[in-house]
């Protein structure tokens, strides 16, 4: 059944320390409903101040309790709080698809999702170890240790606000550090009912905290805080440039999780019903507004014309429509400023000489901004729309004759977060994904994944992996330790 939009306009406080503070006479963010075109929700724009004040929770936490609180203690509490996403899924579900414009299905999806992270992540708490070195003779042993790094500040965008939260926070407190969140302004409130479902985990006070606002107050003032350790930063590339810039203060460790351009690259000797199903939800996922988007269609030419019809027949069928329908498939677009954005791109496709094969223009289903699914042809490298990422549904053909042409046409962006390929020729599917300068690839399907595996980018799309035992580590320092045994040959006699 679908639901209704809220009748009053929820006003969210932020978290620190485990006590919720109202917003006082500080200013306010109000969202738009991508979807439906009004005002649902509104969060604090918090200062500098309150930035100090949850660093310093999350510091005491840190040196008082949750770092040398027993993994199996950690892991308890993680299962707790995925139990208490799911009890809640609907609520949150409901949530992020009136501040993203997703539709609820995948809203429903992505929480599920989430949950199932924190179970992972809770296995991996028990399971932190070194290494031991029994090489050096009878005389000497080493020992090399994890510790968590310390607080950690996380800055999450707007597309995935829950997900991309539960790609990262789980493994960073399984590894024993505490957290300092920004989440983007327009998306805050599944991160803020998620304090109140830890909170009932059994979360210690002062190891989540909420701080909401503009990235370039509250953002910029974790960047460049000296007693933050570490930044998780997920966002756009220009932004993770002034993160890294900012985090210079301190020299604190910064791991970024950026943008991208990602190619699909299709062999004439493919599944063709499955890889232009593929095709068609890797570039209507999200509305296209997704950092692993199929944005570059890199088609063997003998199939090109054939595979665009069936592509631009598919894309028809697809339900674009009120996000909170249970039967839509593809959402809003997050602001009228960034549908201006992408429909900009699209003038440009058309002005530096592609063909715009569909789509191309914007409905109103339920009030909002939406862009109908669009296809260009006749696309060369060099193009814009080649290039850029564009955060939306739109998708670029390119033609190629051989494997080489294929490889470096796939491998010619500035980005490298993820590729698909789509061939039914384990050898030649397999030769090309080795090739691929990305950190999440796909034979035969697109975006897919789970916990278990670590996903971040080469090149300009990112530092750091996320995500199973090495998103773990990543939240933690190593330590070498040598072990004399016996009595010491003395320097000094
Ligand atoms: P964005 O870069 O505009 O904002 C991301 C976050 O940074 C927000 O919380 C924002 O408030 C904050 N921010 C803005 N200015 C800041 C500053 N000066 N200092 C510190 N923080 C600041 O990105 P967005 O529009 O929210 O998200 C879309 C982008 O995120 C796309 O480029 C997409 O590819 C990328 N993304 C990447 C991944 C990944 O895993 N690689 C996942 C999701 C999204």
């Amino acid at each position: 059944m679908k639901q209704t939009l809220p009748i009053t306009t929820r006003e969210n406080n932020f978290f620190i320390n485990d006590v919720w503070i109202e917003g006082g006479d500080r200013e306010r963010f109000e969202r738009v409903s991508p979807g439906h075109g009004v005002v649902v929700s509104s969060v604090t724009l918090c200062g500098l101040a309150d930035v100090d004040l949850a660093v310093s929770a999350a510091r005491q936490a840190f040196e008082t309790i949750w770092a040398e609180t027993p993994g199996a203690a950690r892991s308890r509490i993680l299962i707790r709080a995925a139990n208490g996403i799911r009890d809640r899924l609907d609520e949150m579900a409901y949530w992020e698809t009136l501040e993203t414009g997703k539709p609820i299905s995948q809203a429903k999806a992505e929480i599920d999702a989430a949950a199932d992270h924190y179970e992972a992540a809770a296995g991996m708490a028990r399971m932190v170890s070194g290494e031991t070195y029994n090489t050096y003779g009878e005389s000497m042993i080493g020992l090399v240790t994890k510790q968590p790094i310390g607080v950690v500040g996380l800055i999450t965008p707007w597309n995935f606000p829950f997900i991309v939260l539960a790609e990262r926070l789980p493994f960073i407190l399984a590894a024993g550090c505490t957290v300092v969140l920004k989440p983007s302004e327009m998306t805050s409130t599944t991160s803020l009912i998620f304090a109140d479902i830890l909170n009932k985990a059994g979360l210690p006070k002062g190891v989540y905290n909420v701080v909401t606002g503009s990235g370039p107050v509250v953002g910029e003032a974790m960047s460049n805080h000296p007693d933050i350790d570490m930044i998780s930063f997920t966002g756009s590339t220009a932004v993770g440039e002034r993160v890294l810039e900012a985090s210079k203060s301190n020299l604190k460790k910064v791991g970024l999780e950026l943008g991208g351009k990602n190619p699909q690259v299709i062999f004439a000797d493919a599944n063709l019903e499955d890889a232009v199903d593929g095709v068609a939800f890797g570039m209507c996922f999200n509305a296209g507004q997704c950092c692993v988007s199929g944005s570059r269609l890199i088609i063997e030419a003998s199939i090109a014309e054939d595979f665009k019809a069936k592509l631009i027949e598919k894309l028809s069928k697809v339900k674009i429509g009120d996000p909170l329908d249970p039967d839509t498939q593809m959402g809003a677009i997050v602001t009228p400023k960034h549908c201006k954005k992408i429909l900009g791109y699209i003038e440009k496709g058309k002005s530096e000489g592609a063909t715009l094969d569909s789509g191309g223009e914007t409905m109103s289903p339920s009030g909002g901004e939406f862009i109908v699914p669009t296809v260009f042809s006749g696309v060369t490298p060099k193009m814009t729309i080649a290039r850029d990422e564009i955060f939306g549904p739109v998708v670029s053909v390119m033609t190629f004759e051989t494997v080489e042409e294929a490889i470096s046409m796939a491998l010619d962006t500035e980005y490298g977060l993820a590729a698909s390929v789509w061939s039914k020729n384990i050898d030649k599917a397999l030769g090309v994904i080795r090739k691929m300068r990305a950190g999440r690839c796909w034979v035969n399907t697109t975006i897919i994944g789970g916990p278990e595996q670590p996903m971040g980018g080469f090149k300009r799309s990112g530092t750091g992996r996320e995500c199973g035992m090495m998103g773990v580590e990543e939240y933690m320092e190593t330590k070498s330790i040598h072990i004399v045994l016996g009595d010491r040959e003395h320097w000094i006699s």
